[in-house]
């Protein structure tokens, strides 16, 4: 099969309260892709609706706590983006803000100025001064010979919706939104989480290729089995297309949001993360250290929090220092004497700094969108992983009871939680997340009988050689370097 017209991906944005949830909400009652989805509340971050016979992928990204990540994702997923600006309040911080990654993203943009149903007789003086501070932040509107189109909608009233949806597939025409639904699927977790009982579940927005149930795919470097697939409503589906999004059981961790698979991961930086990773190999650490410093504390904490999904399992990043400010020399000479990354987000990097970087051989990364910033990251975890600078924790215990042994020696009476535990793997005592030693172990039996290993969910006698002074409430970890 060749390329072929695939429905525009739309991210709506713009600042709090200008209506973009109001207007999602409409689009998707009025026009909701199949009959059968009416009044069915939606079930992932994105849908699909028809306009004149053709289909539009609408990405939802309301705004919440996670907002600047979704937003930076939805700009970069997207192939446009519709910026909502209320007529009453104009341009607003986080307007100028969405205007920054529109443009950073390259999207073609389509300016909807939002509740004229609220503007009186002035209307069009509000609308004249709204294209003027458009204008004055760079955006290029077709009535001043630029390819930026304004139109006014009331997302309460449905009014001009119509309008706005036409010229998303107009918009789409132009830029031709194509694709090969005979290809591999390559896509964007837009979405995911843990569910109790049915595991880690995530929404893929399939941008090219087919997707089908069955494949493997590889997602942050894990490969997984797609066993389950719906649609935007929650129906069961095979399969899915270009611009379809799709939630997905089936994977073997919860993969980050933002984290793509199939080709689109190969749109990389591969040259920075290649010198990062030889950097890291010249030491012997095993953690990805670290020094962040952001514009203000709001995205230093908001960069934390994304990237402590590497730290689940272990401590991955390791954070040397965070702070506020533009990078200056003592970070970098911190950097150098420990073996860290300086990211940077927002902020400049002095001259200085600069050059005492160059000569230390410290990398510096900066960025000012968190999600690029997280891809980074996840790409050089992954590569860690490639290269054998990572461990993998293989099993782990709990210790719930010690028997005495012998004349000093003690048995760890244990309750195995994740994995396996095998004589001859490396082993190592974890207390409060502190290793407290490492060994091997000498004996391992189940109820009497000694045994090569033990699986999860059993119960297990560990002795240890070198002998550990381990504690009940203790955890017993066993790992391997990759
Ligand atoms: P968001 O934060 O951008 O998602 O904004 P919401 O969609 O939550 O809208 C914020 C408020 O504006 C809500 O009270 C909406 O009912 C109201 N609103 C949204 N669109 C319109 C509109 O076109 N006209 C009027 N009058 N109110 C609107």
């Amino acid at each position: 099969m060749a390329e072929q017209t695939r429905p525009p991906i739309v991210t709506i944005l713009g600042h709090v309260d200008h209506g973009k949830t109001t207007l999602l909400d409409f689009i998707r009652k009025s026009s909701v892709a199949t009959k059968e989805h009416g009044g069915i509340t939606q079930h992932i971050g994105a849908y699909q609706v028809s306009h004149s016979g053709k289909l539009i992928t609408f990405i939802d990204t309301p705004g919440h706590a996670a907002f600047e990540k979704m937003r930076s994702r939805g700009a970069k997923v997207a192939d446009m983006a519709v910026l909502v600006v209320a007529i009453d309040d104009g341009i607003m911080p986080q307007t100028v803000e969405a205007i920054k990654h529109i443009q950073e993203a390259k999207v073609p943009l389509i300016v909807a100025v939002n509740k004229i149903d609220l503007a009186g007789t002035d209307k069009n003086v509000q609308l004249a001064k709204i294209k003027k501070q458009l204008s004055d932040k760079q955006v290029n509107l077709e009535e001043y010979g630029g390819d930026v189109p304004v139109l006014p909608i009331s997302a309460k009233t449905g009014e001009g919706v119509d309008k706005l949806l036409e010229m998303i597939l107009l918009v789409a025409e132009m830029h031709e939104t194509k694709g090969d639904p005979a290809l591999p699927s390559a896509g964007v977790i837009i979405e995911s989480s843990l569910d109790k009982f049915k595991g880690p579940i995530a929404t893929i927005l399939v941008r090219n290729g087919t997707l089908k149930k069955g494949d493997q795919i590889t997602v942050g470097g894990v490969n997984s089995k797609v066993r389950g697939m719906f649609d935007f409503s929650g129906k069961p589906v095979d399969s899915g297309g270009p611009s379809t999004p799709v939630e997905v059981l089936g994977l073997e961790t919860v993969p980050v949001v933002g984290a793509v698979l199939g080709e689109l991961a190969e749109v990389k930086e591969a040259e920075v993360v290649q010198s990062l990773v030889e950097r890291l190999k010249q030491g012997d650490t095993k953690t990805l250290k670290v020094i962040i410093k952001a514009d203000k504390q709001g995205s230093l904490e908001a960069i934390q929090t994304s990237l402590e999904k590497f730290n689940t399992e272990r401590k991955i990043v390791d954070y040397i220092f965070t702070g506020t400010g533009d990078i200056g020399e003592e970070n970098i000479k911190l950097a150098a004497s420990v073996g860290a990354i300086v990211i940077g987000f927002n902020v400049k990097v002095a001259p200085t700094a600069q050059k005492l970087a160059e000569n230390e051989h410290v990398l510096i990364r900066t960025y000012n969108i968190i999600y690029e910033l997280l891809e980074d990251v996840e790409e050089v975890v992954k590569t860690l992983v490639e290269v054998g600078q990572l461990e993998e924790v293989l099993g782990k215990a709990n210790i719930i009871a010690e028997f005495p042994h012998g004349k000093s020696e003690k048995i760890a009476g244990c309750r195995m939680t994740e994995g396996i535990i095998a004589k001859g793997q490396k082993i190592r005592v974890v207390r409060e997340g502190q290793n407290i030693g490492e060994t091997r172990l000498k004996s391992l039996k189940k109820v009497k009988e000694e045994v090569n290993k033990v699986e999860k969910g059993n119960d297990c006698g560990m002795l240890f050689d070198p002998p550990i002074d381990f504690a009940i409430g203790d955890t017993v970890e066993s790992f391997r370097v990759i």
